[in-house]
């Protein structure tokens, strides 16, 4: 098997990166940049996004896992301490896989018919740096409103514990095939009004944001932003490829929620 490491950079990161690459390859795995079956993360949840997107054109054969060298993440969900453990269990055990759904967004511009395709693991989010955005909201080809208002995000399950848990979206389990429509602050009056609620689109449901003002636009995929002119449309929709997360040991969804921003597993409330 074939493994690449991905670290966050600091020094704690660089010297688990370390032990896992000596031991896995002492266990003849193979050390594989270009190719790996799996790519192991260590870092933040930050740093899974960046081991993603560095692997997003191979996902059919990539495995991800992350190991937390900050806060419990929600990629990165492996402690530092269960590393020994972990190297045994990816050296030793034909490992599970499971399949989470990613977000399709298709940005296509005025000029050319030029078209850009992206995936994201968390969220795209559209905003501008000249006042508010203003779209018609497409849903499966029919008009739904016209937002006029900060921007509006659209999130994976995974992602749903992100950006758009800040923006009062819900948290959605993973294994739910959707996307979740988020509005940051849309202006409301006799002329604009929006839903107001986060949106939940099932698979095939097509959410196309067809700008109304000529504006340059800010859309961040993820961890990373551009600005684009000329925009057309905005085109989102569960994608067909999905992320394959390796999975060594159970630690379930709702856990993972309840101890990053409730409490600590096991406490006891008297
Ligand atoms: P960052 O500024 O370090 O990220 C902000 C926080 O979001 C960090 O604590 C990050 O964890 C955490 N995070 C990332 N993905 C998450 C997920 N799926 N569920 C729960 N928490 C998650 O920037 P970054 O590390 O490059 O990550 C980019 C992501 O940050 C974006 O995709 C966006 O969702 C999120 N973000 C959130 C807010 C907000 O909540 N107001 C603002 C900006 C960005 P780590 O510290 O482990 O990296
Ligand atoms: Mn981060």
């Amino acid at each position: 098997m074939k493994f690449k490491i991905v670290s966050k950079g600091d020094e704690r990161s660089n010297k688990i990166k370390r032990t896992m690459k000596q031991y896995l390859t002492d266990f003849d795995l193979v050390y594989d940049r270009d190719e790996p079956d799996l790519v192991i993360s260590v870092g933040g949840d930050g740093t899974f996004l960046e081991a993603f997107h560095r692997y997003v054109h191979r996902l059919d054969k990539t495995a991800f896992i992350g190991v937390h060298t900050g806060h419990l993440g929600f990629y990165a969900d492996y402690i530092p301490s269960e590393v020994e453990r972990l190297i045994i269990e990816i050296a030793k055990t034909p490992y599970q896989v499971v399949e989470y759904p990613l977000l399709e967004v298709i940005i296509r511009s005025k000029k050319n018919g030029k078209e850009t395709r992206n995936l994201a693991l968390n969220e795209a989010m559209i905003k501008t740096a000249e006042g508010s955005v203003v779209f018609d909201v497409k849903i499966k080809g029919e008009h739904f409103e016209t937002f006029r208002g900060d921007g509006i995000c659209i999130s994976t399950p995974t992602g749903s514990t992100a950006y758009n848990k800040a923006l009062g979206g819900a948290i959605i389990h993973p294994s739910i095939e959707a996307i979740q429509l988020t509005e940051m602050a849309s202006i409301n009056n006799r002329v604009f009004r929006t839903i107001g609620s986060p949106l939940i689109l099932p698979k095939h449901h097509t959410c196309l944001l067809e700008p109304l003002k000529d504006k340059s636009f800010i859309i961040a995929i993820d961890h990373t932003s551009k600005t684009y002119t000329n925009v057309k449309s905005i085109q989102c929709r569960v994608a067909k490829e999905k992320v394959r997360f390796a999975r060594f040991r159970q630690f379930p969804f709702w856990n993972r929620v309840r101890d990053s921003f409730v409490a600590e597993g096991n406490m006891k409330v008297k």
